[in-house]
């Protein structure tokens, strides 16, 4: 049977990835496995493959497989890492996350979300993946430090917790500034300190939390 899907993403690596410059072999290999259809409502497959974010309940959204990919590549993944996830949403950038490192620890705050991430990332079988429901903007203490950590969520600032959390050589990849509008920024973390690097500008939903956003809606409190 011809996997419609499968050819789907194929496309989608040759038109939307490659021609915009994503190198990463593994990355690549990457978004032609993972079936990003499956992270979205039924309703959706159709638009799954396509250039752009799409909701996915709670008012979030599933990142555009354009920016997954540049943010992917930025945090440098050879295998071995592990990685700090804030924002699981649907769960795509996770399992995207745990074809290329050793084990994701992601937090997502909207406790819906995180149990149907979850579901999917058990359906296909990703045992290097633990979830947790959270304030992210506080990282995760008990697994600290981290090789890598990655926000999908636009940041008023860099979350101190999470270049605390950050080993020396380590990457975080951060969407952060203003409320619509943010630079997609990389920190290294040195023995000299921290280097930033500004990687272009982008769009995310609000990271909420002591260290992002602070909460603007009634019931999502934790
Ligand atoms: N990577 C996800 C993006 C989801 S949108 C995907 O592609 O599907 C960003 C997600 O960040 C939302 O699900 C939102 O609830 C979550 N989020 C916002 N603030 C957070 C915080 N402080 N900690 C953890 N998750 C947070």
């Amino acid at each position: 049977m011809i996997d419609h899907y499968k050819i789907a993403r194929q496309r989608m690596v040759e038109t939307q990835l490659i021609p915009r410059g994503i190198k990463d072999k593994r990355v690549l290999d990457a978004v032609r496995k993972v079936p990003r259809h499956l992270f979205v409502d039924e309703a959706f497959y159709g638009q799954a493959y396509g250039d752009s974010p799409l909701p996915i309940g709670e008012e979030q959204t599933i990142s555009q497989p354009f920016m997954v990919a540049v943010m992917t590549e930025a945090l440098e993944l050879k295998g071995d890492e592990r990685v700090l996830e804030l924002g699981t949403g649907s769960g795509y950038q996770t399992a995207i996350l745990a074809e290329l490192c050793h084990k994701v620890f992601s937090i997502e705050r909207i406790s819906s979300l995180a149990g149907r991430a979850r579901k999917v990332l058990d359906k296909l079988g990703y045992g290097n993946v633990v979830v947790r429901i959270g304030d992210g903007t506080l990282g995760w203490k008990e697994e600290a430090p981290f090789d890598a950590i990655i926000v999908t969520a636009g940041a008023p600032e860099i979350p101190q917790p999470l270049t605390e959390q950050l080993k020396i050589g380590g990457r975080l990849v951060i969407p952060a500034g203003g409320e619509f509008m943010q630079s997609l920024i990389r920190v290294r973390k040195t023995e000299n300190g921290i280097e930033k690097e500004d990687l272009g500008g982008c769009r995310f939903v609000k990271l909420i939390g002591e260290h992002g956003w602070k909460v603007e809606k009634e019931g999502y409190e934790y």
